[in-house]
């Protein structure tokens, strides 16, 4: 049974504290409460049902099966964890729309998944509306302070830049503006029938109910111990009494759940303008430092002025086609849709389908590497760099580009970028370009969410704030992580590097929200966690369904490598041993990766059954869920 977290729409916050803690159960409440015991799956019967069992079901949660792959009808969400999942899909039973279960699911991935996605990060939200058949997206990126100085990632003492983990990433410096208050606010005015505080309030809920720690929490909080230890503030709430929180310990967070509430009684305004603004540039400028560290957590130059200035951007999505199927994705600042259109263009260009598993997938990496070089080349915030989008999902460019693909051999890497002016030369007559090798720094954090609702309006959307654990920095008594999004921005300044620093800036993403359709229907809804592995992983997944005739959860679950023009290619340990050595064969080499991505997708029947797809193992599994599940 798909498990949910006792709320109701209707409540006012209060209400839910009286259902979980006041011993003087009225009618209503004990109907909620009965309700709840209900959608948890909780062993009282109505019968046995008394008011101290309702206050012990909603004070103990349990552990909740994943489920990876849901069939049904009447709406679908996929997610990483199954309280959010749950949530997203009481929001559609109880007739919310995508971008209702949408921004009701991502707060709620804010409660469970703190150290990936909060309203201390940002994302990308992609949007269909089955009435007008238009995408729109959200650009709710975390913006650069007017003040970033050039040098905010070089270390006075060395001259060179801070090692990337923990010292970079533990900062104030690396904190930029959050997005994701700002995006849920948008998505629900413009898409939404529910308030703000109508979508928070089951996660307000979650944090104030709290959830059974599992591994992959405790595992997460123990690789952050160090940098957590060092701010008072990180360290009171994820490492109470010095350790990390016990596997089959109930997690809460009140903090947050006061947080959670505020904002949605008082306004989005209010995080911007209010109070928190303020404390969150305070938290910035002074990091609360514990001194139990020696890391030197540097001061940001986030002022309020900056904060009050962020807004959501609505940029038009990228749009190719890949053999018949149309792929809907974002747009600058995220290199996502450009760099997975790049690679398909070029992949279109031969008949994979026949030539055999790894000749297509020598033919993959390729077209890859090539698209990472462009991505390195053009791809950053369009405010401040010319970002050529049509030119680089043109057939002209993929035409010009494929020149450099050579079917039996894999070229050195990193490989040379093109010239995305307008200007094709299909008979590779003469095509070299500039190698740019910068390095990635993208966190393997993250987090995806998909959801179908039963009118078939569809969100594709990722969120993040950043490295796993973020800026390691809580905001004191608000209970959310800060992002460290600006450390995505190249970190040494080169004026010929479209990534490159600037105030008031937008660091370049790899987040992939995407929705691929067919013959005008959405078809496939998916999206992934991993950095800038984000993009191979949505690509390779593409592949396998479009190409490799893998049903999605097949798709889902193979195993990944991911080209991104650089010398050896990440894979993980299963692709290697499949496909090692006949790529290598061809000259490519490999590295180590344990896992690539965690992908959360839905597809889409042609009679309009939904087929909810989570990851079954990466990152300990997601979980999959359907309104009205399939007999
Ligand atoms: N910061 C990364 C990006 O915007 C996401 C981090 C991640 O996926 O771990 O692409």
């Amino acid at each position: 049974m798909l498990e949910a977290v006792p709320y109701d729409r209707g409540a006012t916050d209060s209400d839910h504290r009286e259902v979980g803690m006041s011993t003087g159960v009225t009618r209503s409440a004990r109907h909620r409460a009965l309700a709840c015991l209900a959608a948890v799956g909780m062993t009282a019967s109505l019968a046995t049902f008394t008011q101290s069992t309702a206050a012990a079901a909603v004070a103990q949660p349990r552990p909740v099966e994943k489920t990876p792959i849901a069939v049904g009808s009447g709406g679908a969400v996929s997610s990483v964890d199954p309280e959010a999942t749950a949530i997203g899909l009481e929001v559609l039973r109880r007739g919310g729309n995508a971008t209702d279960a949408a921004v009701a699911t991502a707060a709620a991935l804010g409660v469970t998944e703190p150290y990936s996605a909060g309203v201390g990060g940002g994302g990308f939200f992609v949007h269909y509306d089955a009435r007008t058949g238009e995408v729109g997206t959200i650009d709710g990126r975390e913006t650069a302070p007017e003040a970033m100085p050039r040098d905010a990632f070089i270390d006075p003492a060395t001259g060179e830049p801070y090692p990337l983990f923990p010292e970079m990433v533990t900062s104030g410096a690396a904190v930029g503006v959050p997005g994701t208050p700002a995006t849920w606010d948008a998505a629900l005015r413009e898409w939404g029938t529910y308030s703000l505080s109508e979508a928070l309030r089951p996660a307000t809920h979650l944090a104030r109910r709290g959830f059974v720690v599992d591994e992959e929490f405790r595992k997460q909080t123990l690789d952050n111990a160090e940098r957590f230890s060092a701010i008072t503030s990180t360290a009171d709430l994820f490492l109470p009494d010095g350790d990390a929180p016990e596997v089959g310990s109930v997690f809460r967070n009140h903090d947050l759940a006061r947080t959670y509430a505020e904002l949605g009684r008082r306004g989005v305004d209010w995080f911007y303008t209010g109070p928190v603004a303020d404390e969150i540039v305070e938290t910035v400028q002074a990091p609360p430092l514990s001194g139990r560290t020696d890391l030197p957590v540097p001061e940001g130059h986030m002022t309020a002025e900056d904060m009050a200035a962020y807004e959501v951007l609505w940029p038009e999505p990228t749009r190719h086609d890949y053999r018949g199927y149309e792929v809907v994705g974002m747009g600058p600042p995220s290199s996502g849709g450009t760099t997975v259109g790049e690679t398909l263009n070029i992949l279109e260009r031969f008949d994979l389908a026949s030539m055999g598993q790894e000749k297509a997938l020598h033919h993959y990496f390729e077209a890859s590497a090539l698209a990472y070089a462009d991505r390195a080349r053009y791809l950053g915030d369009e405010s401040f760099v010319d970002v050529p989008t049509e030119e680089l999902l043109s057939d002209g460019f993929a035409a010009e580009r494929v020149c450099e693909l050579d079917p039996t051999a894999a070229a050195p890497k990193p490989v040379a970028a093109g010239s995305a002016d307008g200007d094709y030369d299909p008979s590779c007559a003469d095509t070299g370009g500039t190698v740019v090798d910068r390095p990635d720094t993208e966190g393997p954090s993250t987090t995806h969410l998909s959801v179908v609702d039963r009118w078939g309006n569809v969100v594709s959307y990722t969120l993040t704030i950043e490295q796993t654990g973020g800026s390691g920095i809580t905001v004191p008594g608000r209970g959310f992580l800060l992002n460290n999004e600006l450390t995505d921005f190249s970190h040494v300044y080169d004026p010929a590097d479209p990534n490159r620093i600037e105030g008031g800036k937008r660091p370049r993403s790899s987040m992939t929200p995407t929705i691929v359709f067919d013959d005008g229907k959405p078809w496939l809804v998916l999206g992934s966690p991993g950095g800038s592995t984000i993009i191979t992983t949505v690509s390779q997944t593409l592949l396998n369904r479009i190409d490799f005739g893998m049903d999605l959860p097949t798709a889902l679950a193979a195993p990944r490598a991911t080209p991104r023009n650089t010398a050896t290619v990440s894979a993980e340990p299963a692709f290697r041993e499949a496909y090692g050595s006949a790529l290598s064969g061809y000259g490519h080499e490999f590295s180590s990766s344990s896992e690539i991505g965690a992908m959360a997708a839905i597809e889409v029947s042609p009679d309009g059954t939904l087929q909810a797809v989570a990851e079954p193992e990466r990152r300990g599994g997601g979980h999959a869920g359907v309104v009205r599940p399939a007999r």
